[in-house]
C-alpha cells in the first residue's frame, strides 16, 4: 500500500504539477484516489504510469494528466453538481467525487458501468449516482449541472449537454475527429450566451451518438460469450446477482415490459417488470451474474420502438420467492 502512495505522489509531481496543474485541491485528489484499483489487474504494476491503459470493450483509462487537467479546467468544488459522460474505468469519476457535493455519471457499456460502480463502492464513494445508457442526452431529472465532463470525443457539443449546464456552469470536452487529434474545449454558461474556449490537443475515443450506442448494443452483448475469469479461475458469470433496474426514455406503450419479460425468461432469470407512474419502467431480476448483466445491455437498448435514455441500477437482496419473469401492474 505505502508503495502506491509513494508511486502516487511521484505521479503528481512528475506528471501533473510539472505539466503546469496549480489546483492544491486537485492535486490532492490525484494523491488519494488509488488509481490501481480502477484498471484491470494484469496492469496494476502501470496504474502511476503517464500512460491511458486498455479497459476492456475497446475503451480506455484516460492518462492521469489528462484526468487531472480536464477537473482542473472544471472548477468544481463542495457545492457543485456534476455530469461526467463516458465514466469507463470510473476512475475520474473518484477525482471528480473527492471535490464536487454531487456526481452523475453514465456509461454506455454494462460491464464497464458495473465494474466502476462495484470499486467507487469498494471505496464508500456515496455521492456517485450512476447510470447506464447514452450520455449525450445528459440526464435532464438531475439537471442542472456545474460542470459537465466529456470523456470521449465528439464532432460538436451535445445541444442538450449545453442545455443542461447551469449558470456559470462549465463542460469540458474533447472535439475532434476520432482517432484525430482533438481539441480539448471549455464550453462556459454565463445568462443565455455561452462562450468557447480551447484548451490543449488530445485524444479520446469516439462519443457515441443515439443511433451508435443502439448499434453498440449486441455487439457488447457478444463479448460475453467469453466471461472475465478472476483471479482465483473461477467464471464470474457463476455468482448469483439481484438488481433492480429503471429505465428513462419513450419506454411505455412501446412493448417494453412484454419484451423485457420474453428476454427475461430467455435467458433464465427470475424477476418482474411493470411501468411507473411516472413514465418510466421498473425492473427486479436475479440469476446467473452474466445472465442479469445481458439483460442489462437488452434493457439499454429495449424493443425496437422504445427510445432508452437510461438505466439506473441498485443492487437489492435476493428474494426468494420469485419464480420466473412476469410483467406486475
Ligand atoms: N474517464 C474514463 C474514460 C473512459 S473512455 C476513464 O478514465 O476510465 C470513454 C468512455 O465513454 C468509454 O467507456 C465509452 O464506452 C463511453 N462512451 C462513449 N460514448 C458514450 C455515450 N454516448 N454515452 C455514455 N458513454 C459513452
Amino acid at each position: 500500500m505505502g508503495d502506491h502512495i509513494t508511486r502516487r505522489a511521484r505521479m503528481v509531481s512528475e506528471q501533473i504539477a510539472a505539466r503546469g496543474v496549480r489546483d492544491t485541491d486537485v492535486l490532492d485528489a490525484m494523491r488519494s484516489v488509488p488509481r490501481h484499483l480502477f484498471v484491470p489487474s494484469e496492469f496494476e504494476s502501470r496504474a502511476y504510469m503517464d500512460s491511458p491503459l486498455s479497459i476492456g470493450y475497446g475503451q480506455t483509462i484516460s492518462q492521469p494528466y489528462m484526468v487531472a487537467l480536464m477537473t482542473e479546467l472544471l472548477q468544481v468544488n463542495v457545492r457543485s453538481r456534476v455530469l461526467e459522460v463516458g465514466a469507463g474505468s470510473g476512475y475520474q469519476t473518484a477525482v471528480l467525487a473527492e471535490l464536487a457535493g454531487e456526481v452523475y455519471a453514465i456509461e454506455r457499456l454494462a460491464q464497464l458501468e458495473e465494474r466502476a460502480r462495484r470499486a467507487l463502492g469498494v471505496l464508500h464513494y456515496n455521492n456517485v449516482r450512476m447510470a447506464i445508457g447514452d450520455g449525450t442526452r445528459g440526464w435532464l431529472e438531475r439537471a442542472p449541472f456545474d460542470g459537465i465532463l466529456v470523456a470521449a470525443a465528439a464532432d460538436k457539443a451535445p445541444p442538450p449537454l449545453l442545455e443542461q449546464l447551469a449558470e456559470g456552469g462549465r463542460m469540458v470536452i474533447p472535439l475532434g475527429a476520432a482517432g484525430r487529434e482533438q481539441t480539448l474545449t471549455v464550453f462556459a454558461r454565463e445568462g443565455a450566451k455561452i462562450t468557447r474556449q480551447a484548451s490543449v490537443e488530445c485524444r479520446f475515443v469516439p462519443l457515441l451518438s443515439g443511433e451508435d450506442v443502439v448499434a453498440g448494443g449486441p455487439a457488447a452483448r457478444e463479448r460475453r460469450a467469453a466471461p472475465d475469469t478472476d483471479a482465483n479461475g473461477e467464471q464470474e458469470g457463476d455468482a448469483v446477482k439481484c438488481v433492480r433496474a429503471r429505465v428513462y426514455g419513450r419506454v411505455q406503450r412501446v412493448y417494453y415490459r412484454a419484451s423485457a419479460r420474453a428476454e427475461g425468461e430467455r435467458l433464465g432469470l427470475n424477476g418482474w417488470v411493470r411501468n411507473c407512474a411516472d413514465g418510466s419502467v421498473e425492473l427486479q431480476m436475479q440469476g446467473r451474474e452474466q445472465a442479469v448483466d445481458a439483460m442489462l445491455d437488452w434493457c439499454s437498448v429495449g424493443p425496437p420502438a422504445a427510445e432508452v435514455q437510461r438505466v439506473e441500477v441498485d443492487a437489492v437482496d435476493p428474494d426468494d420467492t420469485l419464480a420466473g419473469f412476469g410483467v406486475r401492474q
